[in-house]
């Protein structure tokens, strides 16, 4: 049994919040509680700590703080872009995005075309890699908006977001890309990528859940999604969630300084978690291309064992990963990423992804090394799947 430490696998669905994080946000939620949008100095303050806060998530993706409009998360982002670019172009109704999304573009792209709205859901191999050349094809005279993902959450796949950028440039189609698993962990520059609109979430870079932001590449159109005051320039109504906003911004500061040494640890830490398990547990298979992959994501199958029954004897241990994606947990549908890859529905329901993030340790590591075989043995001992075959074998 677990002795109350937390054993933390599961940073793709949160990350634990930096202590400096805490402690820069503070001061809004005591002293400085104004409202950044009052006349009065003691409101002005706050808002020039939200400009500070916004230029420092602006630096984070190399775009300018007037570019950046803060929400209330990722999912909000997503929804955002996909809804300004039908506002803004009455006449388009086609959108284009992949079947391996976040739920929040998955669901709201469904949520569309209940509406007449035409999506293209663009497929993956088996590796969870998409071809470029299939959203190349796909655009058409009446396409509103190319959306796809930069990272995927639940593989870690890398997907060429730079190239996609240059083939909606050139056929003049606005390209949205949902950047939310990859602050920290790879170099995110707008410019470089080309991108018109990139969603960003705070919670998944150690600051708190329920702050995020919607790039928005200056001069192009833009509609708000949450209509309000006259907040964000006009583009994003309701009074601004300060002290989260300036959790963002320093959370947005240290991802940037943990890039380079710190990745290459998270990886390295990350391949003797992947390898010590592919070589302690037979019949483990890695879901996904083991490149270009986030250095913080393995989701690995077990064979003969449901991802459900492992998470459950991994959090008696105090181990905390997850099956699917964290917004699908409970539910014991087969992860749609995982399908979309052609996996079988057994083998993505005995998939489990384990994510680290800066804070993992080498200890962290062990422990889960230690205590995985185990429960693997433990399980397949008890699923008649691995029983039927012995039994056989003494029959025959
Ligand atoms: C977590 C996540 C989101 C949703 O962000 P929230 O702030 O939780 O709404 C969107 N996209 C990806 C890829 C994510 O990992």
């Amino acid at each position: 049994m677990s002795n109350g430490t937390v054993y933390y696998f599961d940073n793709n669905a949160t990350t634990r919040v930096a202590p400096e994080v805490v402690e820069a946000m503070l001061p809004f939620l005591t002293e400085q509680w104004g409202n950044p949008s009052s006349a009065y100095s003691f409101g002005n303050e706050v808002g020039e700590a939200v400009d500070h806060a916004r230029a420092q998530v602006a630096e984070l993706i190399n775009a300018e703080p007037r570019e950046i409009i803060f929400t209330s998360c990722g999912t909000e982002s997503d929804n955002a872009a996909l809804n300004s670019a039908l506002q803004t172009q009455p006449g388009k109704r086609h959108i284009i995005t992949t079947a391996v999304e976040h739920s929040a573009n998955i669901k709201y792209g469904q949520m569309l075309e209940k509406r007449g709205v035409e999506v293209t859901w663009i497929p993956v191999d088996r590796a969870g890699q998409l071809d470029v050349h299939e959203i190349h094809e796909a655009i058409r005279e009446d396409t509103a908006m190319v959306s796809v993902m930069m990272a995927n959450n639940e593989t870690g796949v890398v997907f060429p977001i730079e190239e996609i950028a240059a083939i909606c440039r050139i056929k003049g189609v606005p390209f949205h890309t949902d950047a939310v698993q990859t602050p920290g962990k790879m170099e995110l520059d707008v410019k470089a990528l080309g991108v018109d609109y990139l969603s960003l979430s705070a919670h998944k870079l150690h600051a708190p859940k329920g702050i995020g932001c919607l790039y928005v590449r200056q001069g192009l159109p833009y509609q708000s999604y949450i209509v309000g005051g006259g907040q964000e320039s006009g583009r994003r109504g309701g009074t601004e969630n300060v002290a989260y906003m300036i959790a963002f911004g320093k959370a947005a500061e240290m991802a940037t300084a943990s890039l380079g040494g710190e990745v290459e640890r998270i990886r390295a830490l990350r391949d003797r978690m992947e390898d010590g398990i592919l070589e302690a547990i037979p019949g483990v298979t890695r879901n996904g291309a083991k490149e270009p992959r986030l250095a913080s994501t393995s989701n690995l199958s077990f064979a003969d064992c449901e991802a459900e029954a492992i998470l459950l004897l991994l959090n008696r241990e105090g181990i905390c990963a997850s099956s699917g994606s964290a917004c699908t947990t409970g539910s014991m549908a087969p992860s749609h990423v995982l399908i979309a890859m052609g996996l079988s529905p057994e083998h993505a329901m005995g998939a489990v992804r384990f994510s680290l993030s800066k804070y993992t340790t080498d200890t962290e590591v062990d422990y889960l090394l230690e205590k995985l075989p185990a429960i693997i043995e433990k399980l397949r001992g008890a699923s008649p799947k691995t029983e039927q075959p012995a039994a056989e074998a003494v029959n025959s």
